[in-house]
């Protein structure tokens, strides 16, 4: 539950800004000028606000769409991202917004129309090209969108623009919108997902797997296009039977023709990242395995990647057809 909503006053009046005000009233609602000024500030304490955090409802001015890292999308696409919020409602120990701010505060930005406008202008400008916008780069796109309401209006907004695909990349369960409405054929919901033993230990706060897996299947009965995402893929001693068992539980009953795509990366961590992040968590056995760092990275190393992505290669081809495989290496 959110206790303090911090807010600049410039987005006093704005309609999402009145609409979680109607929905969190009890909340201690302050103004701010920029919220540069609290989420920015360093040496905050990211482990103590990580537990009570506030939420700060901004106004985006710049940088709305950016091009994805290289490896992040699908080769044959032109892709992009965009953050409506940083930070998440959720807590992976691996994940890179870990490391990524001083502050575990959750900022919204309320001006979602900004966001679209930027859009259309990529979409005009690349006019005849088929584009990828992703959500959920900084943040997981659906985890906060009973307060924010962001996925309904994306959704409205790129049903305009059938040949334009968007992507809402997910750990979360809250689907209740995109059941309320026809599926978007150019919308692929994308669910993270690990082996349930590895999500227990490292996706904190997330919904569980089996409780993701009943999500997709409900979104996919519904005719929305789903997404598989491994990434990244976690090494134990039992990683094959896990991962085998993880797909076969997804497949079963899920008819194939909904699956959209599936990928998979490896765990890496820039190194300045890896220390944040084990600084967090000096205890947990992902930090006390003996990884390799190569040019500033992080990982298991090319043997163990190598072992991995031969093994996830040879069981998804079981469930898909290749062309819908891709490997991510970011
Ligand atoms: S759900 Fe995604 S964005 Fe949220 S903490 Fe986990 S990895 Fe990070």
């Amino acid at each position: 539950m959110i206790e303090t909503i911090f807010f600049e006053q410039q987005i006093a009046e704005h309609p999402t800004t009145q609409r979680i005000r109607s929905a969190l009233p009890r909340a201690s609602w302050v103004p701010i000028d920029r919220y540069q000024e609290l989420f920015n500030k360093r040496h905050q304490n990211f482990k103590l606000q990580k537990k009570n955090p506030a939420l700060i409802l901004a106004k985006k001015h710049d940088n709305f769409v950016l091009p994805v890292p290289s490896g992040f999308g699908m080769d044959s696409h032109k892709s992009f991202y965009f953050s409506h919020m940083y930070n998440c409602l959720y807590d992976c120990k691996y994940c890179f917004l870990q490391g990524m701010y001083s502050s575990a505060n959750f900022v919204l930005f309320v001006n979602y129309e900004d966001f679209f406008t930027s859009i259309s202008e990529k979409i005009d400008k690349y006019n005849g090209k088929t584009l990828t916008f992703f959500s959920g780069y900084d943040c997981d796109s659906l985890a906060f969108d009973k307060l924010s309401g962001f996925a309904d209006e994306a959704l409205n907004f790129f049903s305009d623009f059938p040949n334009t695909e968007l992507e809402l990349r997910t750990k979360s369960i809250a689907i209740g919108s995109l059941l309320q409405r026809r599926a978007l054929s150019n919308c692929i919901v994308a669910f993270s997902l690990s082996p349930a033993e590895i999500a227990k230990s490292l996706d904190s706060k997330a919904p569980s797997i089996s409780r993701r897996i009943s999500a997709i299947k409900q979104l996919a009965g519904a005719g929305w296009k789903i997404g598989l995402r491994f990434d990244p893929l976690i090494y134990t001693s039992d990683w094959q039977k896990l991962y085998s068992s993880l797909f076969s539980e997804i497949m079963e009953g899920l008819d194939p023709s909904m699956v959209h795509s599936i990928s998979y990366g490896p765990l890496r961590f820039p190194k300045k990242m890896y220390k944040k992040a084990a600084n967090l968590y000096p205890d947990h056995k992902l930090f006390a395995f003996p990884m390799e760092e190569a040019n500033g990275v992080i990982s298991y190393g090319t043997t163990i990647e190598t072992q991995m992505h031969d093994f996830l290669k040879s069981e998804l081809n079981n469930y898909t057809s290749e062309n819908k495989i891709f490997q991510c290496i970011t």
